[in-house]
């Protein structure tokens, strides 16, 4: 199963892709997650998405298609995967195509997540994340707060707004989103593999989703 989730910062993409890749047994390929993880680990490519990631801006393409093109190719994706939060751009997409035919692949389900934009700012603006960088539990401040206000539970370190979640960094990347990755809606929408689905409740969402997929 090879799936392309598409949706705003915030719409839930992340909790979907766990519950779907339970049910199917592939990865889920975050290019938020790998850049992340570049920057925690200090590697030359962290260091040059660090910047783009801390404003809300979007990494330049070429370094995340080197990126995708050396995940995709590894042994744990033979069995499918996910793609969350990638393709984010148009010639991200067409790259992406290109990419895939190469690999002879196919892909079996693009879903759109539909959230409105109150929620997706009111669900960001509320994420407190463990300042220890060896812990990175993350809190909600109104679904899931730390016991004591600003406290991690698990180490007891600071928890903090991540640079990208503050309330300026959050309005830069819900208009890039609008400029350059709302535009995959129309791109990928006469696809047959293509579905969107109100996406509040994540359970209900992931099965609408399966749906689509078995019917298909
Ligand atoms: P995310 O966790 O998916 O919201 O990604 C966090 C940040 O990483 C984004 O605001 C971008 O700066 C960067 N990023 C993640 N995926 C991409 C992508 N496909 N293209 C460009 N930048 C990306």
């Amino acid at each position: 199963m090879r799936l392309i989730l598409l949706g705003a910062p915030g719409a839930g993409k992340g909790t979907v892709a766990e519950l779907l890749i339970e049910k199917y047994g592939i990865v889920q390929l975050s290019t938020g997650d790998m850049l992340r993880s570049a920057v925690k680990a200090g590697t030359p490519l962290g260091a040059e998405a660090q910047g783009y990631m801390n404003r809300g801006e979007l990494v330049p393409d070429s370094v995340i298609m080197g990126l995708m093109e050396q995940r995709l190719q590894s042994p744990d994706c033979e069995s499918g995967f996910i793609l969350d939060g990638f393709p984010r751009t148009i010639p991200q997409a067409e790259a992406l195509k290109a990419m895939l035919s190469r690999l002879g692949l196919s892909i079996d389900g693009i879903i759109n997540l539909e959230v409105p934009r109150g929620v997706i700012l009111r669900r960001l603006t509320s994420r407190r994340t463990c300042s220890n960088p060896d812990c990175q539990a993350i809190y909600n401040i109104y679904t899931k707060p730390s016991k004591k206000e600003g406290v991690c539970d698990k180490c007891g370190s600071a928890t903090i707004q991540r640079d990208d979640e503050t309330e300026e960094a959050i309005g830069k990347r819900l208009k890039t989103y609008e400029e350059k990755t709302a535009p995959l809606i129309d791109y990928y929408r006469s696809e047959k593999t293509y579905a969107s689905l109100p996406a509040l409740d994540g359970r209900e969402v992931y099965e609408n989703i399966v749906a689509f997929l078995e019917r298909r």
